[in-house]
C-alpha cells in the first residue's frame, strides 16, 4: 500500500486530494497549519490508513515513516490570502518547498508541487503553453505569490537535476468547486456566497477578462495522472474552456435562480487579462483532460454553498 504525504491537506485542493487517494488505497499523511484550510474539511475522514499532523513546513519537519509521493500543495492560494501574508506566501514558497523537497529525497519519493498560471503573469501569449515564461510583475501586489511559485519551480527543477530527487510540476488554472471558503475572494466563491444570500454580484472592471474554469475532481485526476507518470517538465492542468467573468457572474445568478444585481467594481491591481490554459501536454503526455461539464460542476458547487452557508460553524 503506497504512502503519500499532502501538504496543505486540510485546504480546498489538498482535502479532495487526501479523499482520492484514500480510495485508491493509499495510506495518507495529511500535514497543515490550517493558516487557510480547516479541519472541516478533512473530519468526515475514518480511513485508519489516514493521519494529520498540524505543522508548520516552513520549520524543518520530518515525517517518521516511509512516503512513496508527495503532494505538495501548502501555500496561501487567493490573492486576499497572500495580501494578508506576504512574507508567510514567500517562506511558504522557498523554506516550505525545500524543506518538503528534502524529504522528498530522503524518502526517495516521487514529489508533486502545485504550481500555477500565474508564473504567466498578465500573459502575452494565448492560450498559454508550458514553453512560455511569462510576464510577471515581480513588485507588485501579487508578485510574492507569483514569484514564490517562479523560485519553487526553480528549486523543483535544482533538486530534480542536482540531488537527483523524482519531481514534477503542475501549473493549476483556476480551479472551483466544494470546500472553496466562500469569504476567499476567488470569483466562483464569491459569486455564489453573494448571489445565495441575496447580495449584490460583485464584478471587477467590466468583467470583460477571462478565466477556464477546472472542476475539482477533474483537476486532482490530473494532479494523480502527473505524480504517477515519469514526466519532469512543468504540465498545464487546467480547463480551457474560456469565459469572461462577466459571463461566469451571469451563469451563477442564473443556476442559483438569484435575484441579486450585477455591481462592477475597480480592477485589482495586475489583475491577469486573459488566462485559458494549453494542455496539449497533458493530453499527449498523461492521457488527460477535463470531463465535467460547467454546469455540471457549478451544481454540484451550489450544492456544497447552500449547505455551508445555510449552516455557519460548518464555514
Ligand atoms: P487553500 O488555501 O485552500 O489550501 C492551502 C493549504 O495550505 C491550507 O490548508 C493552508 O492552511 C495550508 N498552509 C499554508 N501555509 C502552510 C504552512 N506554512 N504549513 C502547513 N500548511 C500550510 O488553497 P487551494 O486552493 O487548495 O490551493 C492549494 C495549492 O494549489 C496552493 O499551492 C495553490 O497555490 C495551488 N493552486 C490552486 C489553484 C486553485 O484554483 N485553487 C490554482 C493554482 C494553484
Amino acid at each position: 500500500m503506497p504512502t503519500s504525504l499532502v501538504t496543505g491537506g486540510a485546504g480546498f485542493l489538498g482535502s479532495h486530494i487526501c479523499d482520492h487517494l484514500l480510495e485508491r488505497g493509499h495510506r495518507v499523511i495529511c500535514v497543515d497549519n490550517l493558516e487557510t484550510g480547516s479541519l472541516n474539511n478533512i473530519k468526515h475522514i475514518r480511513e485508519p490508513g489516514f493521519r494529520f499532523e498540524m505543522l508548520d513546513i516552513t520549520d524543518h519537519y520530518d515525517i517518521d515513516e516511509p512516503v512513496d509521493f508527495v503532494y505538495h500543495m501548502a501555500s496561501p492560494a487567493s490573492p486576499i490570502d497572500y495580501a494578508r501574508l506576504p512574507l508567510h506566501t514567500l517562506k511558504v514558497g522557498a523554506y516550505g518547498t525545500h524543506n518538503t523537497l528534502g524529504l522528498a529525497k530522503k524518502h526517495r519519493a516521487r514529489f508533486l508541487i502545485a504550481s500555477t498560471s500565474e508564473v504567466y503573469g498578465d500573459p502575452l501569449v494565448h492560450p498559454q503553453p508550458e514553453s512560455y515564461w511569462g510576464n510577471v510583475n515581480p513588485i507588485g501586489p501579487r508578485g510574492v505569490y507569483d514569484e514564490a511559485k517562479r523560485y519553487a519551480e526553480a528549486l523543483t527543477m535544482a533538486y530534480l537535476r542536482q540531488q537527483g530527487v523524482d519531481t514534477c510540476i503542475a501549473r493549476i488554472f483556476n480551479t472551483y468547486g466544494p470546500r472553496m471558503r466562500p469569504n476567499d475572494g476567488r470569483a466562483v466563491p464569491t459569486f455564489l456566497r453573494q448571489a445565495l444570500t441575496g447580495q449584490p454580484v460583485t464584478v471587477f472592471g467590466d468583467g470583460s477578462q477571462t478565466r477556464s474554469f477546472c472542476y475539482v475532481q477533474d483537476l486532482i485526476r490530473g494532479l494523480v495522472a502527473l505524480n504517477e507518470s515519469e514526466v519532469h517538465d512543468p504540465v498545464n492542468i487546467g480547463n480551457p474552456n474560456e469565459m469572461s467573468l462577466l459571463e461566469m457572474a451571469e451563469l451563477v445568478i442564473e443556476i442559483t435562480e438569484s435575484r441579486s444585481e450585477l455591481v462592477f467594481e475597480p480592477l485589482p491591481v495586475d489583475d491577469p487579462q486573459v488566462r485559458q490554459p494549453d494542455i496539449t501536454r497533458a493530453k499527449q503526455l498523461l492521457g488527460w483532460e477535463p470531463e465535467v461539464a460547467l454546469r455540471e460542476g457549478l451544481v454540484e458547487t451550489v450544492e456544497h454553498y447552500t449547505k455551508v452557508l445555510a449552516s455557519p460553524a460548518a464555514r
